[in-house]
């Protein structure tokens, strides 16, 4: 009996684990009582903090990976804040493309991924919890992630959701990751998403000063258990619709900012998920060419 309950409890946790909704932009209509602010927010231009974000970009900087391209200095693409988006900062940018993130890395699939996405030159952002940070193994794979050129993001230490700690632990749980990475690979992240998309008004200004773009997403389903199977998955990702979970109609659209795990399944549907979604005539975003804060 006992055994079943911490069953009961495990399988528990692991479904809430790391999202849940589907959408990034639908996230705050199920934490409508947490995050009334989320959809009603007005940024400030992302140019009024100086002071931290510079002296951290000057520090990364002086140690840009060699297989890493070189960064574009005209950034062509921006994430739009209310929606996640990915918009073309000029005419000649591509419109028809959508950005690929894998979450909760790197755990037990990361490195079989970025093989993937190197081996069919696509590109991703990874978003590393700190906590798989703690051991050589979890601190080799980042940094192999890294070396083969992908864009590493923060997405907290210990998966918090933001909006149940306090302002130091929010500050803790975000800025003890940048660290982090910055020990291995020698560069800050220069994006966020929170767990969950769940921000709140202290995490989205730290962030900010941080030197961090935030970023939900337009959809993923790979957390929800109809689509934890490679087909079932890659037909969800490949054309934006989730009808088991009430997403009947498809947000796969130009610009779309997609979900993904490091996950048993969707590991396996990767390349799937990257040939339909070019068979639909869409380009995987560089992460390069998208704007950051300077
Ligand atoms: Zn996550």
């Amino acid at each position: 009996m006992k055994n079943t309950l911490w069953l009961m409890l495990v399988i528990t946790l692991f479904m809430t684990a790391c999202t849940n909704s589907t959408s990034g932009e639908d996230d705050t209509q199920q934490h409508n009582d947490r995050e009334q602010t989320e959809n009603t927010e007005k940024d400030t231009p992302e140019t009024g903090h100086d002071g931290q974000g510079d002296n951290t970009k000057e520090k990364g900087q002086t140690d840009k990976k060699e297989s890493n391209k070189e960064k574009n200095s005209e950034p062509a693409y921006k994430i739009d804040k209310e929606t996640s988006s990915i918009v073309p900062l000029k005419e000649q940018a591509n419109e028809k493309v959508v950005l690929l993130t894998i979450d909760d890395v790197p755990d037990t699939y990361s490195i079989d991924m970025a093989n993937t996405l190197k081996d069919m030159d696509a590109e991703a952002i990874f978003f590393v919890n700190g906590h798989f940070l703690e051991t050589p193994e979890g601190k080799r794979k980042l940094k192999k992630i890294y070396d083969m050129g992908f864009e590493i993001g923060n997405h907290t230490y210990t998966h918090a959701y933001l909006p149940d700690l306090s302002t130091e632990e929010q500050r803790k749980e975000i800025v003890s990751v940048s660290d982090k990475i910055e020990e291995i690979i020698g560069e800050r992240p220069k994006f966020f998403r929170a767990p969950n998309g769940a921000n709140t008004d202290f995490s989205k200004q730290l962030v900010k000063d941080e030197g961090m773009v935030k970023m939900n997403w337009t959809y993923g389903f790979d957390y929800f258990e109809p689509y934890m199977d490679p087909e079932k998955i890659t037909e969800a990702m490949v054309t934006g619709k989730g009808p088991e979970v009430d997403v009947p109609n498809s947000l796969l659209k130009p610009g779309a900012n997609l979900l993904m795990h490091d996950r048993e399944w969707t590991n396996k549907a990767l390349a799937d998920i990257i040939t339909g979604l070019r068979d639909k005539g869409y380009d995987m975003a560089d992460p390069d060419l998208i704007k950051t804060i300077e």
